[in-house]
């Protein structure tokens, strides 16, 4: 994980009002505005207004308030543009395509056969190569661990921890 400098951080000047951007909503903790190199019509970025460059530096409430407003933002944009289908994209490190280093997360309009393409083609991973996977990810005990006794596996969701 690498820490970036906030000083120059556009997405900081824009929550700040000192750099324009077209913004289309906004609440207590985060900024919704069109990415200004869109790639369609009413492509947007959805961001935190407190400054994190990355998913594993921002805070869990802050994680759920950007999601809140994607949820909101999808459907304003749905309203005014009725696109055919919208594709999320939220980049992490220079390994992970990330260009900003102020979490955002892309909302964009898609049209049936426009000229955006897939970042990758999905093949098949043998069955007991996902068996070791999964057993490496269950078997860890850091913080961010899976619950000990197997709601993992069942699909209920995890306790809720109290910040
Ligand atoms: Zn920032």
């Amino acid at each position: 994980m690498s820490t970036h400098d906030t000083a120059d951080c556009p997405f900081c000047q824009i929550a700040s009002g000192s750099l324009h951007a077209e913004v289309l909503y906004r609440d207590g903790s985060t900024l919704a505005f069109l990415d200004r190199t869109a790639v369609t019509e009413g492509h947007t970025l959805v961001v935190p207004l407190t400054h994190a460059a990355t998913l594993w530096e921002v805070t869990e409430a802050d994680a759920a308030a950007v999601m809140r407003t994607v949820h909101r933002t999808a459907r304003l944009l749905r309203e005014v543009f009725a696109p055919d289908g919208l594709t999320l994209f939220q980049a992490n490190e220079p390994a992970g395509w990330q260009d900003v280093f102020h979490l955002h997360v892309h909302l964009v309009p898609r049209s049936t056969g426009d000229h955006l393409h897939r970042p990758w083609t999905a093949d098949p991973v043998a069955p007991e190569q996902l068996a070791r996977t999964g057993r490496r990810i269950r078997s860890h005990r850091g913080p961010a661990a899976p619950p000990p006794t197997g709601t993992a596996r069942t699909g209920r969701p995890a306790p809720t921890e109290q910040e």
